[in-house]
């Protein structure tokens, strides 16, 4: 079978590779699932393919046969702006059923409120959730999606090849972070007992995620990390546990962690200490980790993130739902601590597409202490691409638009109203408001095309996701 090739020229190009270059007029040559050629001017003619320079000065696109080579899509990007595809770091896609919910709470009122409609999910409510989630991502420009699912009810079915299962029908690459809870309210977490599982259960169940999904190869579209979900509602035996196991099947470990005043309290009562220096003591440090949120850290803990390479997952508009605090980005990214973004769950931003973390990051860091120089545009779409793929160990394979990486880009349409009177793409796509998708590539495979899915039926997926909502309501009422 003869190679398939994407051409996009005339767009602008924001490489975020390490010297942040920009196009303002070049190309992208996609070849099967990888980027082949990416640079200024029109692409470089490829060998023995049937293509001339007349195909390439028209306007619109043009399907064709390249001969030998395979078919070539050919793409006018004349109003457009090509970045890697983004990078989503923190996710809970059960959340999508019980989105507008306890709308005015902090972050443990919030739980509490919500921990006993949640411990009422099966297996259809998350399908459908986890369908909505990854729809409402995929539309807005993610190519690389985490769900950190951490609520398995007793008898409810096979959540994880449920979740798995539709990150697969959408095409995006995904990170399942196999979640946990087994600290319930009588044994002094935040979480009801009927929400929790045994740490056994847990764990074997984690470890048979990994046995049937994670693939460790340099284009794996899925992969597994061990997640158990907090230090408030998990106990310090399942950390440690959950370090071992993922250390000895080589594996990421991810969690929540310094997110709120309130989990640093908690901390200090229980452990003597403060979350950061907690999960150091479980042997949660170290470069195969993420934590998302990170607010609430002091100079020593973000100087332990940089000396032990432990990421970040960023999610600044959750932080302000909740009122947690503003994570000090500026200061991570100085000590060279990895930072990506993540929507968070979307019970605490409704949104649940990335543009807006992107945004939010920019805004909402500059009324932190750093000011108007907390953050740039480029910083921005930085953490959204590079600093994700790094946080999540597959910064040599995505990220950035360069040649043998992983064709996982986005086209956007920056020539609307939205958009067009903006001279800098760049500041365009991030101040503004979220831009038109025209083409979303992942591994090389359209899964946007003009705004809309093309793996997926997006009306069926809400029809769905409203059904299956209504359907929790009235479970959790009832009980
Ligand atoms: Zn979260």
């Amino acid at each position: 079978m003869a190679a398939s090739r994407i051409v996009i020229e005339n767009c602008a190009i924001a490489t975020v590779d390490a010297h942040d270059t920009v196009y303002a007029s070049g190309h992208v040559v996609v070849e099967d699932d990888r980027i082949v050629s990416v640079g200024a001017g029109p692409a470089p003619e490829a060998p023995r393919t049937a293509t001339g320079p007349g195909e390439r000065a028209g306007s619109g696109e043009r399907n064709g046969s390249g001969g030998r080579d395979g078919a070539v899509r050919r793409i006018d990007g004349t109003g457009h702006l090509v970045t890697p595809g983004l990078v989503n770091t923190h996710h809970h896609f059960y959340q999508w059923i019980t989105r507008g919910l306890a709308t005015d709470h902090n972050l443990f009122d919030w739980l509490v409120a919500l921990y006993p409609v949640w411990a009422r999910l099966d297996e259809p409510m998350v399908r459908a959730a986890a369908r909505g989630s990854l729809a409402m991502m995929v539309r807005g420009g993610v190519t690389t999606a985490v769900d950190h699912h951490y609520v398995y009810p007793r008898g409810a079915g096979d959540l994880t090849g449920a979740i798995v299962g539709a990150a697969a029908e959408t095409g995006v690459r995904f990170t399942l972070a196999r979640g946990s809870m087994d600290l319930g309210a009588s044994d002094g977490g935040l979480p009801p007992d009927f929400a929790v599982e045994s740490p056994d259960t847990a764990l074997a169940g984690t470890e048979e995620a990994i046995d049937r999904y994670h693939d460790p190869a340099f284009d794996a579209m899925t992969q597994i990390a061990v997640a158990p979900c907090s230090p408030f509602s998990v106990s310090t035996e399942l950390l440690k546990q959950g370090a071992e196991l993922a250390r000895r099947r080589g594996v990421r470990l991810h969690t929540h962690g310094s997110e709120t005043a309130e989990e640093v309290r908690f901390c200090e009562e229980r452990f003597g200490m403060g979350p950061t220096d907690y999960l150091q003591s479980v042997d949660w440090l170290g470069p195969d980790v993420w934590m998302a949120h990170c607010v609430h850290m002091n100079d020593e803990d973000i100087a332990a993130f940089a000396r032990t390479g432990t990421g970040v997952a960023h999610c600044p508009s959750s932080n302000a739902r909740l009122a947690a605090g503003i994570a000090r980005v500026p200061d991570l990214l100085a000590a060279g601590v990895p930072v990506g973004l993540g929507v968070d769950g979307t019970a605490s931003n409704e949104s649940g597409e990335l543009h807006t973390e992107l945004r939010n990051a920019l805004l909402v860091g500059r009324l932190g202490p750093h000011g108007e120089k907390a953050l740039n545009a480029r910083q921005a779409l930085r953490l959204a691409t590079y600093g994700g793929a790094r946080v999540l160990g597959r910064a040599e394979q995505i990220g950035s638009v360069e040649e043998g990486k992983l064709a996982d880009l986005v086209l956007w349409k920056m020539d609307t109203l939205a958009h067009a009177s903006i001279a800098d793409p760049v500041v365009a796509l991030v101040f503004g408001a979220p831009a038109p998708v025209a083409l979303s590539l992942v591994g090389g495979r359209p899964v946007v095309e003009d705004g809309r899915l093309t793996t997926v039926d997006e009306d069926a997926v809400a029809r769905a996701t409203r059904d299956e909502a209504r359907r929790l309501a009235r479970i959790a009422e009832r009980n």
